[in-house]
């Protein structure tokens, strides 16, 4: 060198070998000619079938991870073979962790990855320039968008010892904790009808066929695409949009009867956001009436039509077909009469809403009367909306029915006060309705406890007499009515009572 230059620091990027010399000829190991040691490529069993390999020894200088996956390979061809079973049969792939990933594989389009630009082979000779070129700036983000965020979390524990107030814990594991409540407040929320319930919109077949809840993500900054309106089959950005209202909704012969209630705003929303993202698109929404009964909701369905220039067709779209990316709509202008048949690049549904999995196992635990969709019931629909019919337990939100996010925390408010209140007494009121038993005919049979929804009836096992826990007994009346001896009565609702109001009732005046 002509050059004399002085640094700092020093860092020496030396090769790597693995220093085998432990190694002697009677463990019968071979090596390869490169000088690391030779494995079977799916058992890792070395030419000494009790020695097992894996890491750089095996694969010279190579990661971390391949290191890891190795040594989990080897030890399960170890397990395998401690156990007296064949550790070389249906080994290939079976550290395949495709399926483990928990990105947005849904909504990651494929496009594989860009060749790195390389020299040109004439200008490599007689020197020592860098043949990779490297990607360029526009190149970099454009391949880090094929990223669907899997979040494998590497362990590394950094974010542990970044977080000021320590609210990461590694350590932590799922466990269950029984606690004792006074109150609770049933918020479980809804689902979507999935996509494959509708054969008519391709069952979930197509590609560009999305629900809402898809699309708001790819709507959203911190979405699959960064907020860029890009279709699921192939990364464009689709320039004609449908939307297509009541997916499910009133139409209790495909789907449920009721109206969803926000689905209307929620499209309506989407679209001027569609909009906003692509000013050259065009949207598209089929809707059979609005359904914009909400403060400044109208206002907001006529801004989207005037400014924002939203086509409202009016007519529920009838089929969606997909051929080479273009989805074709099949609906009926309801105004003119007339068929329509479009072609657009996407296809965004808004499902019905559904009570959430497991809502009605909880509320069969809960004791909760549901509707027949599965929606909790309240106590009285105007004047008890927020209780439910037992004691001490509340509903809010979507678990009730399809409500926005107003109406959902209006009602989580109220859910919250009624908590309070209950917790703020000394002592619990109760309604004077209730069950009681008459001792004197009471046989013993059990026929209450089984039937009573509250388990507020228990026969005395000593004396075999039916007792009513006043406090659970919610005064429904089941026990009284399937009373084989008629020992029970409701109070002030006695059988004579009953009789002679219907007698009164009935009197011909
Ligand atoms: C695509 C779309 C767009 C929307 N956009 C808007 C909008 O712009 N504005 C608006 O006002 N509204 C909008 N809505 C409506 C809004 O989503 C609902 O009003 C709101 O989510 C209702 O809140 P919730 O708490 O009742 O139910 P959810 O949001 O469904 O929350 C229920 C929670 O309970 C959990 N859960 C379920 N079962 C159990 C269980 N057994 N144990 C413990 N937890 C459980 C669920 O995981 C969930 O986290 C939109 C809805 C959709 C589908
Ligand atoms: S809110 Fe609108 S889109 Fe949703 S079910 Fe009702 S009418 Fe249909
Ligand atoms: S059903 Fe009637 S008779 Fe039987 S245990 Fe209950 S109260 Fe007594």
């Amino acid at each position: 060198a002509e050059e004399i230059l002085e640094f700092d620091n020093v860092f020496l990027a030396i090769g790597e070998k693995p220093d085998l010399s432990f190694i002697s000829s009677e463990e019968g190991i071979e090596l390869t000619p490169w000088g690391t040691i030779a494995v079977d490529d799916e058992t890792l069993v070395t030419s000494n079938p009790k020695v097992f390999s894996g890491g750089d020894c095996v694969t010279g200088p190579a990661t971390f991870i391949d290191a890891a996956g190795a040594g989990r390979k080897a030890a399960r061809s170890i397990n395998l073979m401690l156990e007296g079973k064949d550790f070389t049969l249906d080994r290939a792939n079976e550290l395949s962790r495709k399926s483990d990933l928990i990105g947005d594989k849904d909504l990651a389009y494929p496009s594989p990855l860009k060749p790195m630009p390389e020299l040109e082979v004439a200008d490599r000779i007689s020197n020592f320039n860098e043949v990779e070129l490297g990607y360029s700036e526009e190149d970099i983000i454009e391949q880090a968008k094929r990223c669907i965020h899997c979040g494998g979390c590497s362990e590394c524990r950094l974010c542990e010892a970044a977080c000021e107030p320590d609210a990461i814990a590694h350590d932590l594991k799922d466990w269950i904790e029984e606690i004792s409540v006074g109150a609770i407040v049933v918020a479980t929320g809804f689902e979507l009808m999935p996509l494959s319930a509708m054969p008519e919109y391709g069952g979930g077949r197509f590609p560009n066929v999305i629900n809402a809840l898809q699309f708001e993500r790819i709507l959203c900054a911190s979405g699959p695409t960064a907020g860029e309106v890009r279709r699921p089959s192939d990364g464009k950005v689709p320039k004609k949009v449908a939307f297509v209202h009541c997916a499910g909704s009133r139409d209790p012969e495909h789907g449920v009867a009721y109206c969803s209630r926000v689905c209307c705003m929620y499209l309506i929303k989407q679209a001027m956001l569609y909009k906003h993202a692509v000013q050259d698109g065009e949207a598209y929404l089929f809707y059979i009436d609005i359904r914009s009964n909400g403060k400044r909701y109208e206002e907001f369905y006529a801004r989207t039509m005037e400014e924002e220039h939203a086509t409202f067709i009016r007519g529920k779209v009838s089929r969606l077909y997909e051929h080479d990316g273009v989805v074709t709509v099949f609906a009926e202008d309801t105004l003119t009469g007339q068929p329509i048949k479009m072609d657009a690049d996407l296809v965004v549904a808004a499902p019905a809403m559904l009570p959430s999995k497991g809502a009605q196992e909880l509320a069969s635990k809960l004791r909760l009367a549901t509707d027949e969709y599965g929606w909790v019931s309240e106590a009285h629909p105007k004047l008890r909306a927020i209780e439910t019919l037992t004691a001490g337990i509340f509903v809010a939100g979507v678990t009730q029915f399809p409500k926005d996010i107003t109406d959902a925390v209006s009602q989580a408010s109220g859910a919250a006060g009624k908590v309070l209140v209950l917790f703020s007494k000394e002592t619990l009121e109760r309604e004077p309705l209730i069950a009681e038993v008459d001792a004197d005919i009471c046989t013993g049979c059990g026929v209450c406890e089984e039937i009573c929804p509250y388990d507020a009836p228990k026969v005395d096992p000593v004396k075999k007499i039916a007792k009513i826990n006043e406090a659970l007994c919610e005064g429904c009346g089941a026990c009284a009515a399937a009373c084989p001896s008629q020992a029970v009565k409701h109070r002030n609702y006695t059988r004579t009572q009953l009789f002679a109001m219907i007698e009164e009732a009935t009197r011909d005046y």
